[in-house]
């Protein structure tokens, strides 16, 4: 075994100075002035998991960074069943549209779960308490008395959410005293504040970092991946609304004009039950040009992003798609279905492409292997507009701005 690389082996403990050279100096103090005017706070996130999905990716610098910039922050986690999984799946499918029920034995799971966590979950000496998603939403709800602000931070795609669940999650929602999405568009109407704060990625992750030619040939041989044919790739956890057999699909119908290979990637969250049946779903129907690999390597997540083609998410709901935007930093052109949080991403033609369906992907696909010229374009753009919008920092600016606002 390789001696593991330290810089790519640990969370990413990083300093806003590091940020100074990507954003500007001036910028970097601007953040380091306000971090400063709220150094006595003390902060509290709460979230389902450490492990998988975008909440995860962005709790990780963000919690470490507001320590670095000396604001005390804390990140709680909820212990769940695989029944509690189960029943707060169903209701992320409902916020993203999905018209399953939610039955009365639902309901007691999911909230006697959450009570049992309010339990021993102490954030009393706290000035601020961030929730996160639906998971430990009821929460709040246990906290009789309450003298710091409390946030909930939904990062799904809250585009056309099942009304039946709004109504259910109201009581519990209405309990906070604002509630963040990722986007305006997603804003409900609630009768508490509504915020927005877009996502944004940790350059410096071992994720996202450069490598060099020499490491991605390595990595990606070591996992299979062949290097004759151009690749087109899709990073996501196995999950309906990542449609992953759409992609396959538009992989099929590209691969009868141009020579390529498809790989699909995903890492399973440890709060997502679906991930394992989706995946055995997707094995059934693959033939030898087409790679699933189910494993976790930020690694090789990064030179797929650098080395790929194509970078396909196809997605038909999508909070914001982490996905894009570190696809999009490491100059990849970006084909992404035409939803939620990738149409904020994605400028249509200048900057990647949006599609509505299988046979528009497949086209595009197409177009950018027979057009190498675009794909640099396409590419140059789109690590611009991270630049410029969807970077760690910006984040961390967007959080002590509403801390300072709702300070008491
Ligand atoms: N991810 C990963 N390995 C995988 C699949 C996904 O590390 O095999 C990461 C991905 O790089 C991104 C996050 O998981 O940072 C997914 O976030 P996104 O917003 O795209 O989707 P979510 O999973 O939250 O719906």
């Amino acid at each position: 075994l390789a001696t593991p690389d330290i810089d790519r082996s640990t969370l990413g403990l990083h300093s806003l100075e590091q940020y100074a050279p990507i954003i500007g100096r001036k910028a970097a103090e601007r953040i380091a002035g306000k971090a400063e005017r709220l150094s006595t706070l003390r902060v509290a996130h709460v979230s389902s998991t450490f492990y998988g999905g975008g909440v995860t990716e962005i709790l990780t610098p963000l919690t470490l960074m507001m320590n670095a910039i000396g604001i005390e922050t804390d990140w709680h986690l909820i212990q769940g069943t695989p029944a509690f999984f189960g029943c707060t799946k169903k209701l992320h499918n409902m916020l993203q549209g999905a018209d399953i029920d939610f039955p009365e034995v639902d309901r007691q799971i999911y909230e006697q779960v959450v009570f049992e966590n309010a339990t021993r979950i102490h954030v009393e000496e706290c000035d601020a308490v961030i929730v996160h998603d639906p998971q430990p939403l009821p929460l709040a709800h246990h906290i009789a008395e309450r003298r710091m602000p409390w946030f909930w931070q939904c990062h799904v795609d809250l585009s056309s959410p099942h009304p039946p669940t709004w109504k259910y999650l109201r009581q519990f929602i209405g309990q906070y005293d604002a509630a963040i999405f990722s986007l305006p568009e997603y804003g409900q109407n609630l009768g508490i504040d509504e915020l927005f704060v877009t996502p944004a990625i940790n350059p410096f992750a071992a994720k996202n970092v450069e490598l060099s030619d020499s490491e991605i040939d390595d990595c990606l041989s070591q996992h299979g991946i062949p290097p004759e044919r151009p690749l087109v790739a899709q990073v996501s956890r196995f999950d309906v609304w990542k449609d992953p057999k759409g992609v396959i699909e538009a992989f099929r119908k590209a691969r009868k004009e141009v020579d390529c290979t498809l790989v699909l990637i995903g890492n399973n969250a440890s709060d997502d039950p679906e991930g394992e049946t989706i995946l055995e779903d997707i094995k059934r129907s693959i033939d030898d040009d087409i790679i699933v690999l189910a494993v976790d390597d930020p690694i090789l997540v990064n030179a797929l992003q650098r080395r790929a083609a194509v970078i396909l998410q196809k997605s038909t709901r999508e909070g914001f798609g982490l996905t894009v935007t570190e696809a999009m930093w490491k100059g990849a052109a970006v084909i992404g279905g035409n939803v939620g949080g990738i149409r904020r991403q994605i400028v249509d033609g200048d900057n990647g492409f949006l599609v509505d369906g299988v046979d528009q992907a497949a086209e595009r696909i197409v177009q950018i292997l027979k057009d190498p010229a675009l794909r640099r374009r396409l590419g140059r753009r789109a690590k611009e507009s991270v630049r410029e919008k969807f970077l760690m920092s910006r984040l961390l600016e967007d959080w002590l701005d509403i801390l300072a606002r709702y300070q008491r």
